[in-house]
């Protein structure tokens, strides 16, 4: 390899917010190691996993955080989202009030990073049909009117789980290819 085709390398920070219990580290763990944790507890503290994926032959690694419990107490600080390139809001759809909290976290979003950070809302634990609380039609309506990417997963399934992330590191590629070209 090149000297320069070593120093095109892409690291991109994605952050993970939602309310408590709504899967966000099981997400996380689905992605990148495969794994769920029924019981999970979470830990103080943050934790990020790093993740490559290949686009257009380029290797692009993204560098994935999780607020591992600080929201509970609602202090997630501006230290957490600082150069985040992407947000996943992730909300429960078997339970309303993570989904009437979405309006939260985007404004924290928001006041926190400019328009150019790739937003996807995220309607977790979508095995739990028999449970559901908040429509399909409801998640993809509030993500139109916010101009946000949707999508259903299940943490516990893998439904979507690899697509989401996918999703969000693709656009932020596209994003910081357009900006350099
Ligand atoms: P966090 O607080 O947002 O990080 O949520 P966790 O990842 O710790 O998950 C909270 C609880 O929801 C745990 O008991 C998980 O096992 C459960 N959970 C997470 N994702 C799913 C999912 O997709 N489906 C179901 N049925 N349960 C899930």
């Amino acid at each position: 390899m090149s000297d320069e085709e070593a120093e095109e390398e892409y690291l991109f920070k994605i952050v993970i917010i939602g309310d408590s219990a709504v899967g966000k580290s099981n997400l996380l763990s689905r992605y990148s190691r495969n794994e769920f944790n029924a019981h999970s507890k979470a830990t103080i503290g943050v934790e990020f996993q790093t993740q490559s994926v290949e686009i257009h032959g380029k290797e692009v690694k993204a560098q994935i955080w999780d607020t591992a419990g600080q929201e509970r107490f609602r202090a997630v600080t501006s230290a957490y989202y600082r150069g985040a390139f992407g947000a996943l809001l992730v909300y429960d759809i078997s339970r309303r009030a993570t989904f009437d909290n979405v309006a939260r976290w985007l404004d924290e979003i928001n006041s926190h990073s400019d328009t150019t950070v790739a937003r996807m809302l995220v309607g977790n634990k979508c095995d739990l049909e028999d449970s559901r609380e908040v429509g399909l039609e409801e998640g993809k309506r509030l993500a139109e009117s916010e101009g946000l990417f949707f999508i259903e997963t299940s943490a516990l399934d893998s439904t979507n789980v690899e697509t989401a992330f996918e999703m969000v590191i693709r656009e932020i590629y596209n994003n910081v290819s357009r900006k350099v070209l």
